[in-house]
């Protein structure tokens, strides 16, 4: 049975913002998390982007916080009470502006901070007071060595993203977070998968946490239609313009493998008529905000993206994904077509398979659980025709894509185990050099469940000095530098 935001009692001013976002019931984490966290308890919950997630830490945590709610202007009456630490500025940025619509009719503050962003006006905002901060990591650290963020008075952390945070290498920044924090507090920690590294995080931080689980990880919603069409590279454009006419589609998430590829596809695609921007990782952060907004506002039809630009973006009612590459890594098809089809609306996956895509295709079939059925795409006399030579039947120039997209776009190594620059993950920062052999290999499932973390894998290899990270190197000894000269 779905439940009512009016069973919860929420404090007026919150349920007065719930009804104006025009949620009626709850979704299935909201149901289930939110009164554990009214009570007060710690939570781990998995659960993905999409699935209402942010309401159901931010309500019952507003809820909560509102017994210190004041007007007054004071910095000191409105100290940072509760945290949340993301992965990415978009996610950050994204779960912000949430918590911001259901605090409008509070006086509680909240603020976002995050990297590729100049620190001044974000220092403001920090200095005035805000009940409510949200932050990546890196970013984070430096405003607290700056003394910009005092977080003695925080009673309750969200780890959301966890996975995330942990494949990035945030480890260790989280653990240098979490010890300027009071131990008496809630913390709560959502993931899309529980792996043996969360598992242990979760048992490190967390005290007899409720576990929540909404879905099973790696499950594609139901309300999701999949296609798997069989065409060849050189017609997957022509695939596209046919498929988005005959369905009438107005906008659309098209996934490409590689940056190159996703620039060169939207600049094709324009060219064709469609309003299109390109979001990938060699786009500034500034570039990458506009394009968001450009597709919120509907001022851009498609969105051409890579994965690593688009994971976990929250832009609702996508009526369609498209995967013009099929995704190298089976997991990236689940996070992919997660952008459409949220929280109960739904949605179109259409893939194109050419006839290299078989193996990505039968390890999606594995993660999924569900038989994948190839079908043929007849084509219609009027629909755009490229020719081999990428000219279209009007006769102007057209760039072909395919081959460019074949190579995936350069990812950070997992190696969770290493410690970071201090700045924000910059998911498009591309290595020096693009060849790693990493990239070359097909996708292999990950570890099996019960292997140990990776971090201790490393730690027992070669053993932590007194408790210090094995990564930090010792000081060297003033003495042995005058021995040697
Ligand atoms: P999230 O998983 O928190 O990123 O939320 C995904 C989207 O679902 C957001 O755009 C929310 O505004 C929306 N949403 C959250 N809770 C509900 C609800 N109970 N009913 C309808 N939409 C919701």
């Amino acid at each position: 049975m779905t439940s009512s935001f009016s069973n919860l009692s929420l404090a007026e001013p919150l349920a007065r913002a719930v009804a104006e976002m025009g949620y009626e019931t709850m979704t299935p984490i909201q149901e289930q998390a939110i009164p554990v966290v009214l009570q007060g308890k710690d939570v781990m919950g998995a659960a993905q982007t999409g699935t209402g997630k942010t309401a159901a830490f931010a309500l019952p945590l507003l809820q909560r916080m509102m017994k210190h709610e004041n007007p007054s202007t004071s910095p000191a009456r409105h100290p940072v009470r509760a945290l949340v630490l993301l992965p990415t500025r978009e996610l950050a940025d994204q779960v912000a502006q949430q918590v911001k619509l259901y605090a409008k009719y509070t006086n509680l503050r909240s603020a976002v901070v995050f990297g590729g962003m100049d620190m001044k006006p974000q220092t403001l905002e920090l200095k005035q007071g805000v009940e409510v901060l949200v932050a990546t990591p890196g970013r984070l650290l430096d405003h607290i060595e700056a003394k910009n963020a005092v977080l003695n008075q925080v009673e309750y952390v969200v780890l959301d993203e966890a996975d995330r945070m942990l494949d990035i290498g945030f480890l260790p920044d989280l653990q240098r977070i979490l010890s300027y924090l009071p131990k008496q507090r809630i913390t709560l920690l959502f993931s899309a998968t529980f792996s043996p590294e969360i598992k242990r995080l979760a048992s490190s931080y967390l005290q007899d946490p409720v576990t929540i689980e909404v879905a099973r990880s790696n499950a594609t919603a139901s309300t999701v239609e999949q296609h798997f069409y069989s065409v060849s590279a050189d017609d997957k454009r022509r695939a596209l313009h046919q498929i988005l006419k005959a369905r009438g589609m107005k906008q659309a998430f098209v996934f490409v493998n590689s940056k190159l590829g996703c620039a060169k596809l939207a600049r094709s695609l324009e060219r064709e008529g469609l309003k299109t921007s390109a979001l990938h990782g060699d786009k500034s952060q500034d570039e990458r905000l506009k394009a968001l907004d450009a597709f919120k506002n509907g001022d851009v039809d498609l969105l051409v993206c890579t994965d690593v630009a688009a994971r976990g973006l929250d832009i609702k009612d996508v009526p369609a994904v498209f995967n013009f590459d099929v995704p190298f890594n089976a997991e990236d098809y689940v996070h992919r077509i997660g952008r459409t089809g949220r929280a109960g609306a739904s949605g179109l996956a259409v893939s194109f398979v050419a006839s290299s895509d078989q193996r990505l295709v039968a390890d999606i079939e594995k993660l999924i659980k569900t038989k994948i059925e190839l079908e043929p795409l007849e084509f219609e006399e009027d629909t755009p025709r490229i020719s081999e030579q990428g000219r279209i039947n009007d006769g102007r120039r057209m760039y072909r894509d395919a081959e460019d997209s074949s190579a995936p776009e350069p990812r950070q190594p997992r190696e969770p185990y290493q410690r970071r620059e201090r700045r924000d993950y910059l998911p498009h920062r591309p290595p020096a050099v693009s060849r790693d052999p990493f990239f070359d290999r097909p996708y292999e499932p990950g570890a099996p469940a019960d292997s140990s973390p990776s971090w201790e894998a490393a730690a027992s290899a070669s053993p932590a000095r007194n408790g210090v990270s094995t990564n930090i190197k010792p000081k060297k000894k003033i003495a042995a530098l005058f021995k040697s000269s």
